[in-house]
């Protein structure tokens, strides 16, 4: 027994859902946005990418007057829903004294102080407004610090959509991740399997500016660090004088305060932050020991940006953080509970119908992989079926559960027992409705 109360009434079972006015936002929207969305992936969204007219807590509601329970929650930065009241007076705060961007102020001295307290790693903190800018900057500060120009990166983590690093994301594809890139910007990048502490040895044994990964990969499909492998990084790194980065744009402050970093005991050079930071606005970070920030200090590298440090978002940041502190005895113990809940329910389901899903959890993250029933290491992902995976998430989202398209669920501080009840119910008529295509979808693509 999960101990929840499942329920999934007719409104929200299967079939009762129509999407008409989603389609016709796509319509309407694609003759003046690319492909009718603002960021690439939405548009993979199915059965069309939802156009949502408004959200409460851990609830959306599309303008056909779908409700959803939302696991996608902006793509990860909403850990306190999409209202969460400490961070709506928060910003409504700061908005009443004047929006004073580009400016000196005391909430981004106030904000970096609390990240200097919670975060293991961190020292003087750089503000900036996405993770893409803040990873840019990261390697900016190894590159100047070590006078070397190599960085290590590891294929299917994501360090944002810049130039300089947006390789090797996907399996079957080392290159540029995207049409339009300069290749000779990762003329210096050398990617590694994350795990090969051989390899990693090797290639320092070359001066190296930085290692760079995921400390925990969530984006790849949530997998733990290979074991000791972090442990394995810090030594090699710390010996060759490469700096270790790690990139918790999604782990910070969503796996506990003090991130992946704090949880596995190992403490990098430099660390990125940004998503669950700042509630859902936008902000980002790149922390570390004053010594490792040095160049920035002596002015060798310099931070731009015209929004960094703005007074909504870091307002919105300190609320956010202010909360997960005073609340991090129940809310990271449930929403990992919940998480827990619906992995195994997804399991128990697949198993069930002998249906090719393997599902992985990591804290508060979930991912839903179509393809095999064991998807255990990143060297995996060869087996995974976007286009099944792409039919599990559509049959989800016809059964009132908006997870990512890509199949990442993330809990939220303001997910309830009820919340995730009907979830539950809803997984199991999901994918009784979606076996017989994802059977389809993987057989597909092994031919
Ligand atoms: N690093 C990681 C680990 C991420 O998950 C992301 C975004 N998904 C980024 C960097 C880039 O952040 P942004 O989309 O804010 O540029």
């Amino acid at each position: 027994m999960s101990g929840f109360q499942d329920s999934l009434d007719s409104a929200h079972g299967a079939g009762a859902r129509a999407f008409a006015g989603s389609f016709a936002h796509r319509d309407r929207a694609s003759r003046v946005l690319p492909r009718g969305v603002s960021s690439s992936p939405r548009a993979t969204q199915r059965p069309v990418a939802l156009a949502l007219a408004r959200a409460e807590g851990a609830r959306v509601v599309d303008v056909d007057g779908n409700e959803y329970v939302d696991y996608a929650l902006g793509y990860g930065p909403l850990i306190l829903g999409h209202t969460p009241k400490v961070v709506r007076d928060a910003v409504d705060r700061a908005m009443a004294l004047g929006l004073r961007g580009g400016s000196a102020h005391a909430a981004e001295v106030d904000l970096a102080e609390r990240i200097a307290r919670h975060v293991p790693g961190a020292g003087l903190t750089a503000f900036l407004s996405t993770g893409t800018e803040a990873c840019q900057l990261a390697l900016r500060l190894a590159r100047a610090r070590t006078g070397r120009l190599p960085v290590v990166k590891f294929r299917y983590h994501y360090h944002g959509w810049s130039d300089a690093i947006d390789v090797a994301t996907a399996p079957g594809n080392d290159g540029p991740a995207t049409g339009g890139q300069d290749p000779s910007a990762l003329a210096h990048v050398v990617v590694l399997d994350w795990g090969d502490a051989e390899a990693l040895e090797r290639a320092l044994h070359t001066p190296v500016a930085g290692v760079i990964m995921e400390a925990v990969a969530i984006n790849a499909g949530c997998f733990e660090p290979p074991a000791g492998f972090l442990g394995r990084a810090r030594a090699l790194t710390r010996a060759s004088g490469a700096m270790l980065i790690f990139d918790e744009v999604i782990t910070g402050f969503r796996l506990g305060l003090g991130g992946a970093q704090a949880l596995h005991g190992v403490t990098p050079d430099l660390t990125v932050l940004g998503k669950a930071l700042g509630a859902g606005l936008p902000i980002s970070a790149v922390t570390g020991p004053a010594p490792m920030m040095e160049p920035m200090v002596a002015g060798a590298v310099s931070q731009r940006g015209t929004y960094n440090g703005n007074p909504l978002s870091t307002a919105a940041a300190i609320a956010c953080v202010d909360y997960l502190a005073e609340n991090a005895a129940d809310v990271y113990p449930r929403m990992e509970r919940y998480a827990a809940a619906i992995a195994d329910r997804a399991r128990d389901a697949a198993r069930r119908l002998g249906a090719p899903i393997a599902v992985n959890r990591v804290g508060s993250c979930v991912q839903l992989h179509a393809g095999d029933t064991a998807i255990a290491t990143l060297n995996d992902l060869s087996r995974v079926s976007r286009e099944g995976t792409l039919a599990l998430t559509e049959s989800l989202v016809r059964h009132g559960v908006a997870p990512l398209p890509r199949g990442l669920m993330y809990l939220s501080a303001a997910h309830t027992e009820a919340d995730v009840g009907r979830t539950l119910a809803a997984i199991d008529a999901a994918f009784a409705a979606c076996a017989p295509a994802v059977s389809r979808a993987v057989a597909a693509g092994r031919a």
